[in-house]
């Protein structure tokens, strides 16, 4: 069974989100459970909470298909030591409300060096702010997601990802999220039966089914390998239909929330729709 949904809106309160998941026909969901440009969130109230769990019973969303992702702001691999303690604090913060909510995941993306100390050392630091947080909190699994290489952000190799999750002490609250669009602009190809079977081979010979916890899905605007960041929508970029009726067929990927992060979010119920119709009855 396919769980596929979208990054869908929280204003007005994260018991929003489950509505606005319903009304676009989403089986899963990710939000922010605060304003992810701001370091400092009004702490969730009783009603935010309560809300939160009534309308995921309500519109039947389990805690195995919500996705939260995390500040934007947040490097826990930063070279500078204030930085690194205001980010490990913001992180922990982000944990704390996924506990609240009764949330299981937490998405982040790991980090980046800055030029400032090697990618080794920063993902020494990244390992060791995962082990603060999950040291304070019980629970929830911190899911590394794959990014595009962009800068000096770090993950977009699998032994990058595989190298901080041997750092994390307790790795059965260890995932990974795939993001298509990282996935091809890191490098990995998708495009060919053959490619797309390379990577996901790859990808559990180095790091391991086991940890595939989430599935960002996106085009992509930008071409194999050019380590860029620019989703597109489904089947309008370079990846196209194929490789996404591959994916929704894949056996893989069941049982797991498969998130769209599209840019025109007018196109999120139609995107829905179009996925599961590709699903060979
Ligand atoms: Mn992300
Ligand atoms: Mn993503
Ligand atoms: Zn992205």
């Amino acid at each position: 069974m396919k769980y596929i949904g979208a990054h869908v809106s929280a204003s007005g309160g994260v018991e929003n989100a489950p509505l606005n998941a319903a009304a676009i026909g989403a089986k899963a969901f990710a939000l922010f459970t605060k304003n992810q440009r701001q370091w400092k969130a009004a702490p969730l109230t009783d009603e935010n909470i309560e809300g939160f769990k009534k309308n995921c019973d309500l519109k039947g969303y389990s805690p195995d298909h919500i996705l939260p992702h995390d500040s934007y702001l947040i490097n826990l691999g930063h070279p500078g030591k204030e930085e690194i303690q205001k980010s490990r604090d913001a992180f922990l913060d982000e944990m704390q409300r996924c506990e609240q909510l009764g949330i299981t995941m937490l998405n982040f993306h790991p980090g980046s060096h800055l030029n400032q100390i090697s990618p080794e050392e920063s993902i020494k630091r990244i390992a060791e702010s995962v082990n603060i947080a999950l040291s304070k909190t019980k629970g929830v699994i911190a899911v590394f997601e794959n990014t595009a290489g962009q800068g000096t952000n770090l993950g977009h190799t699998f032994e990058q990802l595989r190298a901080m999750i041997d750092l994390v002490d307790d790795r059965t609250r260890a995932g990974v999220c795939l993001d298509t669009c990282h996935l091809f602009t890191s490098g990995y190809d998708l495009i060919s039966e053959e490619a797309y079977e390379n990577t996901f081979t790859e990808f559990d010979r180095i790091i391991g089914l086991q940890y595939l916890k989430g599935i960002h899905l996106n085009d992509s605007k930008k071409p194999l390998g050019s380590r860029v960041d620019r989703h597109d929508s489904i089947g309008k970029g370079v990846l196209g239909n194929e490789v996404f009726k591959r994916i929704v067929n894949d056996k893989r990927f069941n049982n797991m929330p498969i998130i769209l992060e599209t840019p025109d979010e007018s196109l999120w119920a139609e995107e829905i729709s179009m996925l599961y119709g590709m699903i060979d009855k």
